[in-house]
Order: C-alpha cells, then structure tokens, then sequence
C-alpha cells in the first residue's frame, strides 16, 4: 500500500518523487508558482486547438489513429509549430507508452510536436517518475486526457511471464519487470492467450492506478476535468483498440 496515493500495488516515495518533480519542473523552466491552467500567461497555450473537453480529445485521438492507419496523415508544418511551441506548450492528451521501437504514439495519433506528452518505459507501467510528469502536464500544462496504450507480443510483457514462470533475467530486467508482474499473475487464472491476457491486464491496471494516484490525478478525474483511457496498439494494422 502507497502511503502517498493510497494505491495497494505501488510504494511512491516522497523525497524520491519531489527530487524528481522539481529536476523535471526545473529542467522545463516553468514557473511552480502558477497553480493551473487559468492563471497561465499569454504565450503558454501556444495551440489554442489543444485546448479540449477530455471527449473532445479522445474524439481528436481516435480520429489521427483512423488517419494513421488508413495511410492519410496529415502534412505536418515543423517549421510553423516550431516557432509557436517557443514559448510554451498545451498537450492535449497524455501517453504511457512501451518504449517499444514499432510503437510511435506521435504517428499513431497522426500528431505534431506540441500535442502529446509521452511517458515512454518497456512494458508501459506507472512508477513514481511517470506519474509526477503525468501530474505536472495535467496541473500545468491543461491535458485532459491520458492513455495508458499496450501494444500486442510485447516483449516487456512476455519477459515478465517468463520471470513469473522461474527464469532467471539479466541486469536490471528483474527490477522492471515486477512492475508487469501482477498484471501476468492475475492473467494466469484467466483461459485464452496468456500473453494477450497480461498484455491486456496490465494497460487496465495502469488505468485504474493513474485515475487512483492522489492527490492530483484523482481530484482531476473526480472533476471530470480528466479522463484516463486504456488501448492496445496491433503491430499489424495500426489501430488501436480501445479498451473499456
Ligand atoms: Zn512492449
């Protein structure tokens, strides 16, 4: 159990994730002091289009991934965004990803630089880092939307099982993989694809403890002024599916 988000699968530790927050915060050059997106100076909502209802922005989501998956993307301007993002910036939707190199969120969401904030690890899990920098874009930066986006044949995923299972894994994998290794105990007493199963459980996991971590997230999703949503992204195709 969490003593700082009250979650019953995570153990945030404060003086770890307040170093952590102020590196971020600071190596951004924000200023702490403004307490949300209403009191942000001119110049910081640099994409008034990515100002959006947590509806509106998984609507925008799903749209790009239609995009993306029927070969239409858009023709993105980086010369253009570049010069409007110098001042600040106003991600519409957040995203936990694998770190996986065949899953590229940007291109999946057929998004330009601005418009999402990427949280990448293998195995797409939530530690104290992710969501410190999940809290910091939806306290200060206005993001309404985050999603928690697996992938199928994972490989994090797989690696975990094979540690459930006995094997024994190299440098630091043991450490990550005990982050996805409830996702694949819980699958284990389920039929069908093992590996689909905790591919599965794990985005849906992730979901619940990022709309439970206290107390920035939860108050925003109690608010409705957040949404948290799960997907699985098929390497074949493109297209995610929404999960829930
Ligand atoms: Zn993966």
């Amino acid at each position: 159990m969490c003593n700082i988000c009250g979650n019953p699968s995570l153990n945030h530790s404060p003086i770890y994730s307040r170093r952590n927050f102020l590196k971020l915060v600071g190596g951004a050059g924000m200023a702490l002091a403004v307490p949300g997106r209403d009191l942000f100076a001119a110049g910081e909502t640099p994409k008034p289009q990515n100002v959006l209802s947590p509806g509106e922005a998984l609507a925008r989501l799903k749209k790009g991934n239609a995009r993306y998956v029927e070969g239409v993307a858009k023709r993105h301007d980086f010369v253009a965004e570049r010069e409007a993002l110098v001042g600040g910036q106003n991600p519409f939707a957040g995203v936990l990803s694998c770190a996986d190199s065949r899953i590229a969120p940007e291109y999946a969401f057929d998004t330009a630089r601005g418009d999402l904030f990427v949280v990448r690890v293998a195995g797409n899990f939530m530690d104290t880092d992710g969501l410190a920098s999940f809290e910091y874009t939806v306290k200060f930066l206005g993001t309404t939307l985050l999603v928690v986006l697996g992938h199928d044949k994972c490989g994090a995923v797989d690696a975990a099982i094979k540690a459930v299972k006995g094997a024994e894994l190299p440098g630091h994998l043991p450490e990550l993989v005990e982050h996805i290794e409830p996702a694949v105990k819980a699958a284990m007493a389920k039929s069908g694809d093992l590996l689909a199963n905790a591919i599965r459980e794990n985005v849906l996991r992730n979901v619940e403890n990022l709309k439970a971590a206290s107390p920035i997230l939860s108050q925003y999703v109690s608010e409705k002024k957040l949404m948290v949503v799960g997907g699985i992204y098929k390497l074949d195709d493109g297209r995610i599916e929404w999960l829930g």
